[in-house]
């Protein structure tokens, strides 16, 4: 069934006024084909949507949404060291997290409470302490919108970066997602070099740490530092940290000796939060909107702000951390 004029301030995480022209929810493969190929809605503008965690609506959707409900988790394969977990795309990612953590499956703790459906982790190659999807991916399935056919990418085709893949480039708005297959490891190999987790797990007097213990651990450390958006409206880092040529960051760590950078290949990685306090936008509040105070990169909604009021802000802050460093940020999230 399709409903019209359906409002999506409970179906986004900064909890913007936006409405849908039309929405369609499906929940198998056999419901998506059936709604691509209908002929009354053909010349409908398609807009796929999963949990609504990384995107910023400045206006209304004009056209045809798909809500991406399609479930089911299932483990297809195990070999000697390795679970195949296949999920539907429109599972919680952190309810699969849970499922393998329940059932043994190690190398998706560090990525526990991110936000967000299944289908849309490898929109952005999700990432968090140390860890990214393509760590522990293996392939997934995607219907073509132009055909209603079922491909398979293996990850070579995904074309995974920092915070990047194929569908977010060149095959953006051609696919949709519709279940991922992750390679998860018998064997508890747990990372816990990354930010606050060894600090949280000495705190919690654990020194030989389960799957179970880091992800908790990684569950407390974004508690306490990230606004939960049922309670203030975000879509988590605003930007991406920038990539920039190791002396670009030689030159300004002499200017600015605190300056936090982390080595990525040719390049240094950036931490975009330090760049954006510097330049006094932490905890600053404009108009109905603002950077957080615990943490710069998340931009907030106060209550009313609209996603052009988010988005104006969103440009003052780059061109304050452009002036000030000559380095571009750029968006993380998904503007529409
Ligand atoms: P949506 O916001 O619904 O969609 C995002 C984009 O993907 C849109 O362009 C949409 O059209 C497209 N899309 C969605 N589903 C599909 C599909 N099935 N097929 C094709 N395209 C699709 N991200 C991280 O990487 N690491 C973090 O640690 C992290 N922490 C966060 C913390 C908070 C508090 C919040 C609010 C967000 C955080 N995020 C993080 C961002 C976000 O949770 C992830 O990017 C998540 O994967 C988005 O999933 P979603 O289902 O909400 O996607
Ligand atoms: P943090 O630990 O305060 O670190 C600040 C930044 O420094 C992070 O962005 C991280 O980059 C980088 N960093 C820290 N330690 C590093 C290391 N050992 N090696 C390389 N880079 C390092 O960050 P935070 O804000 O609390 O977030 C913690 C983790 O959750 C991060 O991985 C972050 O990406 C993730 N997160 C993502 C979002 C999102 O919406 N994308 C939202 C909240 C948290 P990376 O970002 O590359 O990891």
């Amino acid at each position: 069934m399709i409903e019209k004029n359906v409002s999506l301030k409970p179906y986004n995480t900064f909890g913007l006024n936006a409405e849908a022209k039309l929405l369609a929810r499906v929940d198998s493969i056999l419901a998506l084909q059936e709604v691509l190929a209908d002929a009354t809605l053909k010349n409908e503008e398609r807009f796929i949507l999963g949990g609504g965690s990384n995107l910023l609506l400045t206006k209304d959707i004009s056209g045809l949404v798909i809500k991406n409900e399609l479930l089911g988790i299932e483990l297809i394969e195990e070999t000697e060291d390795s679970f195949f977990v296949k999920s539907g795309a429109g599972v919680v990612w952190h309810e699969l997290v849970i499922h393998c953590i329940a059932n043994g499956y190690a190398g998706i703790e560090n990525l526990s409470l991110i936000p967000g459906n299944v289908g849309a982790a490898p929109m952005q190659n999700i990432g968090a302490y140390g860890v990214e999807l393509k760590d522990v991916f293996h392939s997934l399935e995607a219907v073509e919108m132009a055909t209603g056919n079922v491909e398979t990418f293996a990850a070579v085709d995904c074309e995974f970066g920092y915070r990047e893949s194929v569908f977010k480039r060149k095959l953006k708005n051609q696919f949709i997602i519709s279940s991922v297959t992750l390679k998860l490891g018998k064997e508890a190999n747990v990372n816990t070099s990354y930010g606050a987790i060894e600090q949280e797990l000495e705190r919690l007097s654990i020194s030989s740490p389960t799957i179970k213990d880091v992800s908790e651990a990684v569950i407390n450390i974004r508690q306490s530092k990230l606004p939960d958006p049922k309670k203030l409206g975000n879509s988590g880092s605003f930007f991406k940290n920038p990539l920039v040529p190791t002396a670009k960051y030689e030159e300004l760590k002499t200017k600015y000796p605190n300056i936090l950078g982390y080595p990525a290949g040719e390049n240094t990685k950036l931490a975009a939060g330090w760049l954006i306090e510097q330049c006094g936008w932490k905890g600053k509040v404009v108009g109905n909107t603002g950077s957080h105070a615990l943490q710069a990169l998340v931009l907030v909604n106060y209550g009313n702000a609209t996603g052009v009021e988010i988005f104006n802000l969103s440009e003052q802050i780059m061109k304050s951390v452009y002036d000030a460093f000559g380095v571009h940020l750029e968006r993380e999230v998904n503007v529409y």
